[in-house]
């Protein structure tokens, strides 16, 4: 069998078409991301026929490949953790629902967080959709996974989430490579109104048949957790873990020398808890310790108040369970003589900032400088750095920036108050995902409110994935554009002007313009569309390169580091001024405007 090293979300991708999924859809965000770039290239590779897509959000990735699997095909949709909040109405709905064909979903959990808004449980999650849950601890494992996923979906008709972690996600592990399955599946999809369209008189017999899939799915003896016995060292007691803290535990517990003293159980679908497990635990074991990520699933379902875990508080509550987490929580609940730590504590480093050159660094320093008193809601992306040139004060999640800032208004308004200006600042592909209603909300409630779109023509945070605007399909197929600046007059937006925002001083005063328009008797939201391609991405800068020198006029003052934080420019300890990094340097020329003494200047 052939074997190839691959990273976690490329082996459920290579899974997703191994099964013969016909339709995946997602939304990049990481950890999830690769999932669907491995897709579109083991479907090319293995010359597997599938309809692959960038949906605009996770809710419509989820629909559109729900639709898929009524027809009777396998469908996939994959995202992070905080996707499944965008996408939870058709999820929950669909557990009731139920499906067809085989139905995938990827949930890409993010403990820690290292890069996500919270450290949700994905599990948790399914459990109060009521839909099956299995937890890798593997790339291998995820990838297992994936048909077992599909054999449950389509045996109980039910949606199966796919949980894996960061460190899952990301991890590389040589996995066996099969031949995808060729079955021929013809869509057809049998009209069903009390089901598919079922109206709440429906809804309640649709729960119930829920929770008779439940039972049934508990007693598969597919579901039942791996068992290995201890050699009656610590008699009545076990260790129970899953997912990726199952790995980590293992490990702790061998390099403890525990690993044959105790009974240990690794559960590979945390909800539904199979019922002959929960029974056997409590008949057995007087102590027992879960270890799980990142809440107490499992721990909920044994209901038992005997056992140690994040109820307890033995195990944290928040957190990633690293092996020298875990390693606290097993010598502690062994009763083993504390060892020394040997966790190094993690060097501060620098804090993250926009690349050199990027053009959203020139728009951040415009509104913070034309308006220092203005209130600045920002939203998710790598433009949330804005932050760092004091532009951005507000991050809630996607496409909150244009909403919050509408409600920053309607607050200082209400009663004709005195309304600072409020500037709200988005990415292309958030704007696609959830800035649209939200704008339309703003212009529809005669906010007063600038917005300007930070078109960078790329996903860029996530790894570049195209947006809708690009005129291209995940595949790479060419596609018909849908433009920015159409859905923004089309939002009842007046004011829309299109800016370079490379050049400071034209679009501040286009900010200026803005701001007087919003204040104006007729004034409403102002759209600034700001277009500077990825200085990443392929197309890079499209201006014309303007090299920069530092000269001997600088005062040292830091403040081109600390209000403009181009990683460019570097400090000099021995000379205490301030240099530029050739090397680093995209020479965007925007730092020319940033010397109070003029000290930057143009190289001839
Ligand atoms: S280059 Fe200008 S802004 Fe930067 S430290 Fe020198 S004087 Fe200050
Ligand atoms: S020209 Fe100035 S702002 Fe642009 S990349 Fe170089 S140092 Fe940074």
């Amino acid at each position: 069998m052939t074997q190839r090293v691959l990273m976690g979300n490329e082996a459920i991708g290579r899974g997703i078409v191994e099964c013969g999924c016909s339709v995946a859809t997602s939304y990049p965000g990481t950890p999830a991301s690769e999932i669907l770039e491995a897709v579109v290239a083991f479907s090319r590779e293995t010359g597997h026929p599938m309809h692959v897509e960038w949906s605009v959000n996770e809710k419509v990735a989820y629909e559109v490949a729900l639709a898929a699997s009524y027809t009777g095909k396998r469908a996939a949709v994959s995202m992070k953790q905080v996707g499944l909040n965008v996408a939870s109405d058709p999820f929950m709905r669909s557990a009731y629902l139920g499906v067809k064909g085989g139905f995938l979903l990827v949930s890409a959990d993010d403990p820690g967080p290292h890069s996500s808004q919270t450290e949700q449980d994905s599990r948790f999650f399914a459990m109060f959709a009521k839909i099956p849950v299995l937890d890798p601890a593997s790339p291998r494992e995820a990838k297992e996974m994936v048909p077992l996923a599909f054999e449950l979906s389509e045996a109980y008709e039910l949606p199966v989430m796919l949980r894996p972690t960061t460190r899952v996600c990301h991890a590389r592990q040589a996995v066996p490579l099969l031949t995808p399955e060729w079955e021929a599946r013809t869509a057809r999809f049998e009209k069903d109104p009390k089901r598919w369209c079922a109206t709440p008189r429906f809804v309640l017999d649709l729960h119930r048949g829920l929770t008779k899939k439940l039972d049934r799915l508990a007693a598969d003896p597919r579901l039942t957790p791996a068992f290995f016995p201890g050699d009656g060292t610590l008699a009545r007691t076990c260790i129970i873990a899953s997912g990726v803290a199952f790995a980590h535990t293992w490990d702790v517990l061998d390099e403890l020398g525990m690993a044959g003293k105790v009974d240990r159980y690794q559960v590979k679908v945390p909800y539904p808890l199979s019922a002959d497990f929960i029974e056997r635990v409590h008949a057995e074991y007087e102590r027992v310790l879960v270890v799980e990520e990142t809440y107490p699933v499992i721990e909920m379902q044994l209901a038992d108040r005997r056992i140690a875990g994040r109820i307890s508080r033995l195990v944290p509550n928040e957190g990633e369970l690293t092996p020298e987490v875990i390693r606290a929580v097993l010598v502690n609940f062994l009763g083993l003589p504390p060892s020394p730590s040997t966790a190094s504590a993690r060097p501060a480093g620098a804090r993250p900032t926009l690349c050199a050159g990027c053009g959203h660094r020139a728009a951040f320093y415009a509104i913070s400088q034309t308006f220092p008193r203005g209130i600045f809601p920002g939203d998710i992306g790598c433009y949330t750095l804005g932050m760092n040139l004091e532009a951005v004060d507000t991050v809630h999640c996607m496409g909150a920036g244009i909403s919050q800032a509408a409600g920053f208004y309607h607050a200082y308004a209400q009663g004709g108050g005195e309304f600072p200006t409020i500037v709200a600042t988005i990415g292309d592909s958030t704007f696609f995902h959830s800035g649209i209603p939200a704008l339309v909300n703003a212009a529809s409630q005669k906010a007063r409110i600038i917005v300007v779109i930070l078109d960078n023509a790329t996903t860029a945070m996530t790894g570049h994935q195209p947006t809708p605007q690009l005129g291209r399909t995940a595949s790479g197929e060419e596609s018909r554009p849908v433009f920015i600046r159409d859905l923004v007059r089309a939002s009842g937006v007046s004011f829309l002007k299109e800016a370079d925002s490379y050049d400071v001083e034209a679009f501040s005063g286009l900010l200026r313009d803005a701001d007087r328009y919003c204040r104006s008797a007729d004034g409403g939201v102002a759209v600034i569309i700001a277009s500077s391609p990825c200085v990443l991405a392929d197309s890079g800068p499209t201006r014309t390169p303007q090299a920069v020198r530092i000269t001997e006029d600088c005062t040292g003052c830091r403040e081109c580091l600390d209000m403009f934080e181009c990683p460019a420019l570097v400090w000099d300890e021995g000379t205490g001024r301030v240099g530029i990094s050739q090397a680093a340097c995209h020479q965007c020329g925007v730092c020319l405007v940033v010397c109070p003494t003029q000290a930057i200047v143009a190289e001839s």
